[in-house]
């Protein structure tokens, strides 16, 4: 598998993890686009957001769970959740994985 987030989940690539649990893992962005700007990751390989279906959808629940846990471990007090559906949406990485932007005021465009 030539997936890099199924890498940095079985170890093969080194991350700066915030949080880890046996269905999820959030880690650093390696090219930050603001003060703080982690990535929370299924374990499980799901290409896309496009993908999530009634089968695998009990792990997303779970990973939107965990997100205000990661927001306080970060101290964040708000912040921006952003995920880029295929490429045409700017999806860089084929594994689902969901932004937390914040650290600092984000203005309101998206665009
Ligand atoms: P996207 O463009 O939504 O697919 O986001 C992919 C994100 O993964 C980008 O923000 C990259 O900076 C980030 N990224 C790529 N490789 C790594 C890596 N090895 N460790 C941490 N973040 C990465
Ligand atoms: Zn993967």
């Amino acid at each position: 598998m030539s997936c890099i987030f199924c890498k940095i989940v079985n170890g093969e690539i080194p991350s700066n993890k915030v949080y880890e649990d046996d269905k999820i893992i959030a880690i650093h962005d390696l090219n930050p686009q603001a003060p703080v700007h982690v990535l929370v990751i299924p374990k499980e390989h799901i290409a896309c957001a496009d993908d999530i279906n009634e089968s695998n959808c009990e792990v997303i629940g779970h990973l939107f769970s965990k997100i205000p846990v990661i927001a306080k471990e970060l101290n964040l007090d708000g912040y921006r959740i952003i995920n880029n559906c295929k490429e045409v949406a700017g999806q860089t990485v084929m594994h689902l994985h969901f932004h937390i932007l914040g650290g600092k005021p984000l203005g309101e465009k998206i665009v």
